[in-house]
């Protein structure tokens, strides 16, 4: 069934993309296996799948320590200051950087084992009050300060639409992301301004999001199935 699924978004991906003249292999798929068991991860490897996406770090670390060494994680949910080393440790991206403290923390961790950490700015784009992610107001100041970090890459943005009925609600929300991403390439306040990355789209919106200039997708339940409680 992973593998079926698998196949069936890939497809939707390459019509999604050709649909707007864009190139399939520039949206990568992030199979978010959060709440999910070690034997569907590997089966989901199995069928080719080498990126996933954690949100919680002492499950994830379980995880990640049973499987395929070559496999890529990125961390996906909120991350707090006493789990930054272990993240720095364990994913190559963290895409839910949405404060000074955390970047400097992880920036600190990922001297300490030597190498370059890829992040991404999580942007509250609704402005929603319940909700992590920085303000489209105040990301510069915090992009020219973790610009000083030099372990710390900001590769682009990541954002998780309000909640909404129908994918098409989302449009708008994924077209102000995109265009905030290029304002802020154009001020060259990431590491390669000419490949910024927007993790952006999840099961229900992915096709939207990559029409809207998506090249992260993440995708749990369409792949894995409905999550247990
Ligand atoms: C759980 C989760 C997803 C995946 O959601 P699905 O609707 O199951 O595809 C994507 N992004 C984040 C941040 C998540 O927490």
């Amino acid at each position: 069934m992973i593998c079926t699924n698998l196949t069936t978004i890939k497809e939707k991906i390459i019509v999604a993309a050709h649909g707007c003249n864009r190139d399939p292999d520039d949206v990568r798929l992030v199979a978010v296996s959060k709440k999910m068991e070690v034997d569907l991860i590997q089966q989901a490897c199995d069928c080719g799948q080498t990126l996933f996406g954690e949100n919680y770090l002492q499950e994830a670390k379980g995880k990640i320590n049973q499987l395929d060494k070559k496999l890529k994680w990125h961390f996906i949910g909120h991350l707090q200051s006493n789990k930054a080393r272990h993240a720095a440790e364990l994913f190559q991206v963290i895409e839910t950087v949405d404060r000074l403290k955390i970047a400097r923390l992880l920036d600190k961790y990922a001297g300490e084992l030597g190498k370059k950490l890829e992040v991404l700015i999580q942007v509250n784009i609704a402005g929603e009050q319940q909700k992590a992610g920085i303000s489209p107001e105040k990301i510069r100041e915090l992009l020219t300060n973790t610009s000083d970090l030099i372990n710390l890459q900001v590769r682009g943005l990541m954002m998780i639409p309000p909640f909404s009925s129908t994918p098409e609600k989302n449009r708008h929300w994924f077209r102000k992301v995109k265009q905030l991403s290029v304002d802020l390439a154009q001020e060259e306040l990431f590491h390669k301004n000419e490949s910024v990355e927007l993790s952006m789209g999840m099961s229900g919106d992915f096709t939207v999001a990559i029409e809207e200039g998506a090249t992260l997708i993440r995708v749990g339940t369409a792949i894995f199935g409905p999550r247990p409680n």
